[in-house]
């Protein structure tokens, strides 16, 4: 049997949840693996000598830290599933703008919280990572493709191609020439395009594909209708630590990339 271990951090859940949901392959990959640890699904839970680890959630309390990387020492492999987990999720998104002291008085008040927080990290920031498998939350086709190739001894494999190249094969009708802004040409592929088959622009929710041209996508959400600065804004939601990489006419300098 296969030991495997799935481990929350600072998140919403979404992602394990979405574990859950793959229901029939679940139950036919329980027949070649154990789950040893799964603290959001059963009671009894084992950290220790673990083949795979999936982990969810931004590195972002002294507690994440200790617990990711034990992980890290008791897993052959490490997967960081959602885009919190590989880049810093939409909580960093804000990292480099406000300091921390700021956000946590503005939020919290003088008294501060009680447990002691940094700037939401990726996962990869911390300890090294086998694999991601980003989206917000992750795809669970993805997930059991994932699961099901390392059972087989095959490293699986990401082309990082843009959310438009799905757009195409579902035959949609491209959202940016109705007008409607859309971050497919710039994001990681791979989710089937749900959103823009659906006639919700792309939010980007898988990061970067290979090579996104930044400056050319902020000029095609201008012409659509946003500023130059909501443009910026709307690309760095879920993008987090890649978010530097938006820095386009001028707009966004070092100190608010
Ligand atoms: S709708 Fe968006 S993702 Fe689809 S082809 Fe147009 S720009 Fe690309
Ligand atoms: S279309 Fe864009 S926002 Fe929607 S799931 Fe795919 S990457 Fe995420």
């Amino acid at each position: 049997m296969v030991r495997i271990g799935i481990m929350g951090l600072t998140g919403c859940s979404g992602c394990q949840c979405e574990i859950l949901n793959c229901q029939e392959a679940l139950l036919k990959m329980l027949k070649r693996v154990s789950i040893n640890f799964f603290p959001l699904a059963q009671d009894d839970n084992s950290l220790e000598d673990l083949d795979i680890l999936f982990v969810e959630g931004s590195v972002t309390t002294e507690e994440d830290e200790r617990k990711v990387k034990k992980g890290r020492e008791v897993s052959s492999l490490l997967v960081a599933i959602g885009s919190c987990a590989c880049y810093g999720g939409v909580q960093s998104q804000r990292n480099d703008e406000v300091s921390l002291t700021e956000m946590v008085k503005a939020v919290y008040g003088e008294k501060g919280v009680p447990v002691k927080v940094s700037k939401p990290r990726a996962v990869s920031e911390v300890v090294e990572v086998d694999y991601e498998l980003p989206g917000c939350p992750l795809d669970k086709k993805q997930f059991v493709y994932t699961v099901a190739s390392l059972l087989s001894g095959v490293k699986p494999f990401f082309p990082k191609i843009p959310v438009c190249h799905e757009c195409k094969l579902s035959e949609n009708e491209c959202l940016i020439l109705k007008g409607i802004p859309c971050q497919g040409p710039v994001t990681f592929s791979g989710c089937g395009a749900p959103c823009t088959s659906a006639g919700v622009g792309c939010q980007g929710c898988r990061g970067n594909c290979d090579f996104p041209n930044f400056e050319e996508m902020v000029s095609l959400l201008t012409q659509r209708g946003l500023s130059v600065e909501d443009a910026v804004k709307f690309l760095k939601v879920f993008r987090g630590y890649t978010a530097k990489e938006i820095k386009v006419r001028g707009v966004v300098d070092e100190k608010g990339a």
